[in-house]
């Protein structure tokens, strides 16, 4: 019988070149402002609309996540290919190394 993992909380702190060297992630930035963000429901489509929003000062997102070799990117993948993105994935074995598409990379 197979196992479905099902994520149940993503949590994202994020920082700019503004902010990079502040700490404390509960301060807003200029920039970026809130720099700290939960979500619940529908997780992955939550912060992949979270992280494609318009930032003009932006040109790539890089997006560590620290289990994403082995779980993480999975969902992130499954989405995408629903929504006909094309990935570029820089595999070792059977895990996700990095995932590239349109402005977003996703890294362990
Ligand atoms: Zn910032």
């Amino acid at each position: 019988m197979a196992t479905l993992h099902v994520p149940n909380l993503v949590c994202v702190q994020q920082f700019c070149s503004f902010c990079e060297d502040v700490e404390d992630a509960r301060r807003k930035c200029v920039q970026c402002r809130e720099r700290k963000h939960s979500y619940w429901d529908d997780l992955v489509g939550s912060i992949l609309s979270y992280l494609c929003e318009p930032r003009p000062w932006v040109k790539v997102i890089v997006a560590i996540a620290h289990n994403a070799k082995s779980f993480d990117l999975q969902f992130i993948l499954n989405r995408a290919v629903l929504l006909k993105w094309q990935p570029e994935l820089i595999m070792k074995g059977m895990n996700i190394m990095c995932m590239k598409m349109e402005h977003l990379v996703f890294s362990r």
